[in-house]
């Protein structure tokens, strides 16, 4: 009873361009699927792609667009993430239940809700302002909670560290020394390094308080983050 009447005070509070039918719902089971056969196992991972109603940071004209597995566009240049790429880099973070996760580039936000929803505390740094706003109105209204800045996040948030893990969602020329002092130890970081036409995924392990371990993996193209410690 208790939930029945939390979600329909959630559901008033948004207006009636967002709603999830069973059409949403199906396309994202889709998805799931077609991630799964790309790779990607991590069943916390794909429950979250199956409850976050990625449609919800569409323009209306765009809604056909929201559960293909591509990145698009969400104006001031950037873009919303491919869901691929938000199932690889959410997957390399290994996360759980309370995890303190910080995000850099908040984008759409739609990256966050992944996080929120797999029981992580995350806190997420944006530069535009434009976007900081949308992201920290329309996600409390979905119902997740997450600690919203506004700046240059390639310098990491250092007054709210450490943080069990870092995902950064722009490609980097190196990965910031600031975000992995950042870092607890046994803590992960997972950022794109490369030029600005295509990057590798990169993830440091911290193994000490002076030591860590780099893997290397597969090719994206993000857009690129900048800032003081970046391009
Ligand atoms: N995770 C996002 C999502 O799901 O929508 C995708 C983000 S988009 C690929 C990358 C974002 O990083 C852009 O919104 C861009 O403005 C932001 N960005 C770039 N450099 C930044 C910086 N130094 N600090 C904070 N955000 C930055």
């Amino acid at each position: 009873m208790i939930t029945i009447i939390i979600n329909i005070t959630l559901a008033l509070q948004m207006d009636g361009k967002y709603k999830d039918g069973y059409r949403e719902q199906g396309a994202r089971k889709a998805l799931v699927e077609e991630l799964r056969k790309k790779g990607i196992e991590d069943e916390n991972v794909l429950k979250a792609i199956a409850k976050v109603p990625r449609h919800y940071f569409f323009e209306d004209t765009f809604l056909n667009q929201a559960y293909k597995d591509i990145a698009f566009q969400i104006g001031e240049g950037q873009t919303i993430s491919q869901p691929y790429t938000v199932a690889y880099q959410t997957q390399l973070l290994h996360i759980h239940r309370d995890d303190k996760v910080l995000e850099i580039g908040t984008g759409s936000g739609y990256q966050t809700c992944i996080l929120a929803e797999m029981g992580a505390k995350v806190y997420t740094i944006e530069r535009i302002e434009k976007l900081y706003l949308q992201a920290a109105t329309l996600l409390p209204k979905m119902g997740y909670k997450a600690r919203f800045f506004c700046g240059d996040g390639s310098k990491g948030i250092a007054k709210r560290a450490p943080y069990d893990k870092i995902i950064v969602t722009a490609g980097a020329p190196t990965v910031p020394d600031e975000l992995i002092k950042q870092l607890n130890i046994g803590g992960i970081l997972v950022i794109p390094v490369g030029d600005q036409k295509s990057q590798k995924m990169v993830t440091v392990l911290k193994t000490s308080e002076t030591a860590y371990e780099k893997i290397v993996l597969d090719t994206f193209r993000f857009v690129p983050l900048l800032g003081d410690k970046a391009w």
